[in-house]
């Protein structure tokens, strides 16, 4: 079966809050997008009904598509995830969800004409790497590794342009990687992972930590103390405060630290950065990156290694899941 040029797929970005969906063209484009919430402490029932009324309401704004031109549903999602069975194993962020068969559920709950339709399941870190490859600033690439900087530190290994699970599932943990081997505890129970420094909240206790141990002044984060982001942090850093400059100095050392093993591990073409703490951008954070990898890695690896903001914002995810549903679809 030849994809028709016109073919589209459904993208949905399944968080602990919202639901985030958009229909999404072979060639990439989305054409609408909308959310809603996602009611994760209401049981697996409620929330594949939320996703199923997600994806009719997208259809029905959307008429001027012809829904025999609908290939698939992809879905991405936090946790263990097991595409090939269409299960949930387990996720941090619905209690109690275990094998959880999402995939029939959210089947259960669609309308008759869409019964027939692929879905396919995908790791949220997975499917933002896929999204960034396919539609992103992986383009063209083939190995890639996505290292997403939010709560939590996720991510996503791409090889030879396939999404890399390992053997059961639980591969690309990237955020776990082990910098210092008596460091931080981490809320996985490791010490001295990437995520117990440059977690949205790790980098704010650095901060707060280093403002009270530190005897030269930063008025500007010491105002804030109670209120203190990343963000914040990388405005005053942007305004010239010490301290500031400080943190994004480490936070990027850090971060290299981590990319420089990847890069001996995987020699990717492209590491993607994206996630709220990268919109530090260039200069706070990407060059310092670049230039922590070009000191530690072998030339080789470090040469061929591209250091790179992510491209789709928070649309990564259910582009990400999208375009998986149009790549998996029966020929
Ligand atoms: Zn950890």
């Amino acid at each position: 079966m030849s994809r028709s040029s016109s073919s589209y797929s459904i993208g949905v970005d399944l968080g602990g809050t919202q639901i985030k969906a958009g229909l999404v063209l072979s060639t990439g484009e989305v054409v609408d997008s909308l959310s809603k919430p996602s009611q994760a402490n209401d049981g697996a029932s409620i929330v594949s009904g939320n996703i199923a009324s997600v994806i009719h309401q997208l259809i029905r704004t959307n008429s001027h598509l012809l829904l025999e031109d609908l290939v698939g549903i992809g879905i991405g999602t936090p946790g263990l995830i097991i595409p090939d069975r269409g299960i949930v194993h387990f996720s941090p962020n619905f209690d109690g969800w275990h094998d959880i068969p999402l995939v029939d559920l959210v089947r259960q709950k669609l309308d008759a004409q869409l019964t027939h339709l692929p879905i396919h399941i995908e790791n949220d870190g997975n499917a933002m790497a896929y999204g960034e490859l396919r539609q992103g600033a992986g383009v063209g690439m083939k190995d890639v590794i996505c290292l997403t900087l939010g709560t939590g530190v996720g991510g996503g290994i791409i090889l030879d342009g396939q999404i890399f699970h390992g053997s059961r599932y639980v591969g690309a943990e990237l955020g776990h990687t082990t910098i210092f081997g008596d460091g931080r505890l981490c809320g996985c129970g490791n010490y001295g992972c990437l995520e117990a420094y440059v977690g949205r909240d790790q980098i704010v206790e650095r901060t707060r930590a280093k403002i009270i141990k530190s005897a030269s002044c930063s008025p500007i984060l010491e105002a804030q103390m109670d209120s203190l982001t990343p963000k914040i942090i990388a405005e005053a850093a942007a305004k010239g405060d010490e301290l500031a400059i400080e943190i994004f100095t480490e936070t990027a050392r850090y971060i290299g630290i981590a990319l420089t093993s990847f890069a001996h591990i995987l020699n990717p073409q492209m590491a993607i950065i994206g996630g709220g703490v990268s919109s530090a951008g260039e200069k706070l954070l990407f060059e310092p990156i670049r230039a922590e990898v070009r000191k530690r890695a072998m030339d080789t690896n470090a040469e061929s290694l591209q250091i790179v903001s992510a491209k789709l914002g928070n649309q990564a995810g259910l582009v990400g899941a999208a375009m998986l549903a149009q790549q998996n679809q029966p020929s």
